[in-house]
């Protein structure tokens, strides 16, 4: 088999990225180890920046986002018993959407059937080779035989447990990695969000989010122990750890009910550099992790693959030597990007979570910035314009 772009991971980056070439006219294949169900069964991101919103619109597959995602023009902070509010539309001019990774996944699924363009699931052992030279291709079991896609240029959009970044040679990568000593603890319900916008909180007793995917729905996190095990979170003792740390006149209007699902999901920043190896790229979180405090893990997916999508269209446009200056600009010009998410994710999770290794004195700074972000405005423009997410350059 032979396709122009062969993309190995059907999460939001690979999807995003097949339903942006096909809108340019480029063929590609998709190839993921997992089934369909398997992928929509995954409870992840939920928040979406300008960006990502605006590709989705650009390839085709914002019908349900437009009809159904929130638009939030703001949320809240709260430290202790102080309360923020960053008023991201004042400060920006700029909405973020409330809108679920489970739902972008479904949407681009669709679109992708409807396209036509093939997607393999439960692709096994999916290999990349020859992408230093001019014949890249992927081998992998499909359907109990062995198989080979032929292509001008694979995309590694596997995950951060993907098989391209691990198949690299030993040096060609530099990596950057930041372990945090906590985790979340994730809970999604049918009920009511407790309220209408996010909520980050940082307590004495840890940090906590409320935050939601539909008016129904609700998504709440705990800051937790690495060492806690989900088993030992019953819904009672998640609630009532929860409405512990709401503020208190939050807490009053909390609606509880059993859980869709739960889970420990450990904080991490990471990056490999570069992101581009010959005729493979890496996209999204095969290339980088940020913790998901500022939401900016599937938003940096949707960007890499929006800036390659751009890239790929002008290689393929275009006649004279001049038509790869895109592909050879992707690594750098997402990186710039990818710094800079990471840096705001790791400030904003410095800042709202309980670190007691750092001491008091540690507490006193997060204390000191909190409070300077209450009384400027400057400072807080600076949070809203990277909430809201920087332009994709
Ligand atoms: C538990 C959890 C909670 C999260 N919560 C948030 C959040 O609240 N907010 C936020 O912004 N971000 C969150 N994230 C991050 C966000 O979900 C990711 O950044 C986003 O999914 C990245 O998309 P991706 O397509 O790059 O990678 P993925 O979604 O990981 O998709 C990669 C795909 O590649 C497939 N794959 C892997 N290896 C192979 C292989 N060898 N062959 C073929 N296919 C392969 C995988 O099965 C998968 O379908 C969370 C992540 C996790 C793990």
């Amino acid at each position: 088999m032979r396709t122009q772009v062969a993309i190995v991971g059907a999460g939001p980056a690979g999807l995003l990225l097949g339903a942006l070439l096909h809108r340019a006219g480029i063929d590609n294949v998709v190839l993921e180890q997992r089934s369909a169900e398997y992928v929509l069964g995954r409870i992840r991101a939920g928040v979406l920046e300008q960006v990502a919103v605006d590709l989705l619109r650009e390839a085709g597959a914002a019908v349900r986002m437009d009809e159904l995602g929130l638009p939030h023009g703001g949320f809240e902070m709260a430290f202790g018993d102080r309360r923020l509010r960053i008023d991201l539309q004042a400060l920006t001019g700029k909405q973020v959407m409330v809108y679920g990774q489970t739902e972008v996944t479904r949407d681009l699924m669709a679109h992708r059937q409807a396209s036509g363009r093939p997607t393999h699931y439960e692709a096994e052992n999916v290999q990349p080779h020859g992408y230093d030279g001019e014949r890249p291709h992927l081998s992998y079991r499909h359907g109990g035989s062995e198989r080979r896609l032929e292509a001008d240029f694979i995309v590694g959009c596997d995950g951060f447990h993907g098989v391209c970044r691990a198949t690299l040679p030993a040096g060609a990568l530099q990596t950057f990695e930041k372990v945090y000593p906590f985790g979340w603890l994730g809970l999604l319900a049918d009920t009511p969000p407790v309220n209408d916008e996010l909520i980050y909180g940082h307590t004495e007793r840890g940090f906590m989010l409320a935050s939601m995917r539909s008016h129904e729905r609700s998504r709440y996190y705990l800051q937790c122990s690495l060492d806690d095990k989900v088993e030992q979170w019953s819904d009672e003792a998640f609630w009532a750890e929860f409405s512990r740390r709401l503020p208190a006149d939050v807490a009053q209007r909390l609606a509880t009910g059993p859980s869709l699902e739960k889970s420990i999901a450990p904080l991490r920043s990471f990056v490999a550099e570069p992101m581009r190896f010959g005729r493979l790229f890496l996209a999204g979180d095969a290339a980088h992790i940020v913790p998901p405090t500022g939401a900016k893990g599937l938003n940096l997916a949707a960007s890499d693959v929006g800036l390659l999508a751009r890239a790929l269209a002008e290689y393929y446009r275009g006649t004279g030597p001049g038509r790869s200056a895109g592909i050879d600009h992707y690594s750098q010009q997402a990186l710039a990007r990818v710094w800079k998410a990471e840096r705001f994710s790791w400030w904003f999770t410095s800042l709202m979570h309980r670190f007691p290794e750092n001491g008091d004195f540690g507490l006193r700074m997060q204390q000191a910035e909190f409070d300077y972000l209450c009384h400027s405005t400057a400072a807080q423009t600076v949070l809203a314009e990277n909430y809201v997410g920087l332009p994709l350059g």
